[in-house]
């Protein structure tokens, strides 16, 4: 190729691209997390945000507050696996990528709190089942009696008379479902709301936390997306955060959030950053894709937030200095 011709082409690349607007004003702070549950979980981190706390705080914070509340989803409230037993995954990142995560972790109020432990007090990122709760207990934290929710206890019990081997996730678009993964409950109840959060501090650095029961009714020992960094949550702070929630399986088959952080270090916009990677799950398996719901939502590093789907009805909540709200994300199918 000539000189003339390949600087032709490069330029018509580059222009293809969206860099970000230089000029546009830095949100901060700002804290963004999944679904209309992220309001209050907002409210617990925007106490540490508005107070010019720490990011890594804030998002700890937040977690923890919805890990104290009953939610089919999340702490030791949520769902079970087919065993009838609560597993918990949790991963947090600061702004200097210092990680932490759990998973499989039973009978533990605070598994945030656990992955930062092993964040702060350990050469590693990620402790499991057995070694997960030794390194709890070993820190401090308390032996739960593993007794279900009332709320998991009833769902759990309707499950258990149909038992179906495949775990589900509900999409909220009910009508649209394929094959692979009906809506699970007739009433409409969710049976995934995992919290993902991420924040900006006044410092203007990034943190991300995500914790969960993971997918109801799962199999013992099936660890799904969020306690994986790259999966379920990813922080640069050069760049942006993006946290996912939806079936863990087709997050990280394609490294979720890392794929929307790396889109975003091209110069997309968080919400074109978190198409592209929607796409990537779609252009995959189409029809698969069509029968479940994943979404994820991303930040930049002016504040700037945005969100996509595979199906209708993802949400997410915004709290900054100017708004407090709940966003609906776009969607593919
Ligand atoms: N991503 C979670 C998992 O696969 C489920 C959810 O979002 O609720 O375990």
């Amino acid at each position: 190729m000539d000189r003339k011709k390949f600087i032709a082409m490069s330029s018509l690349g580059l222009a293809a691209i969206k860099w970000p607007n230089k000029s546009s004003i830095i949100n901060k702070p700002i804290v963004i997390s999944t679904w209309d549950s992220g309001m209050a979980v907002n409210e617990a981190a925007w106490k540490i945000l508005s107070s010019n706390g720490k990011s890594i705080d804030a998002v700890e914070a937040g977690a923890i507050y919805i890990e104290d509340t009953i939610n089919c989803c999340v702490g030791l409230g949520g769902y079970p696996d087919r065993d009838g037993i609560v597993t918990l995954d949790a991963c947090i990142m600061d702004e200097k990528s210092n990680c932490g995560s759990v998973a499989g972790l039973e009978q533990i109020q605070h598994p945030i709190s656990v992955a930062r432990k092993v964040m702060e007090n350990t050469p590693h990122i990620m402790l499991v089942g057995n070694g997960a709760l030794q390194f709890a207990l070993e820190n401090g934290f308390k032996k739960e009696d593993g007794k279900l929710s009332s709320d998991a206890d009833n769902a759990y019990k309707k499950w258990l008379e149909k038992s179906d081997y495949q775990p589900e996730i509900n999409i909220e678009n009910k009508k649209n479902h394929g094959p692979f993964a009906p809506a699970f409950f007739d009433d409409g109840t969710p049976n995934h709301d995992t919290m993902g959060l991420v924040a900006m501090d006044v410092h203007g650095d990034l943190s991300g936390a995500v914790t969960t029961s993971g997918m109801a009714f799962k199999v013992h020992g099936r660890v799904g997306d969020s306690p994986i960094i790259g999966a379920g949550l990813f922080v640069d702070n050069e760049i942006g955060a993006a946290t996912s929630s939806g079936v863990g399986e087709e997050v990280i088959r394609i490294c979720g959030t890392h794929t929307v952080v790396e889109y975003m270090r091209q110069g997309y916009s968080p919400e074109m950053a978190c198409k592209k990677a929607v796409e990537r799950i779609v252009n995959r398996d189409t029809q698969k894709a069509s029968g479940i719901q994943v979404g994820f939502l991303a930040m930049n590093k002016k504040g700037e937030f945005g969100a996509y789907a595979i199906q209708k009805g993802f949400v997410y909540s915004v709290k900054t200095n100017n708004e407090n709200k709940i966003y609906t994300s776009k969607y593919i199918l």
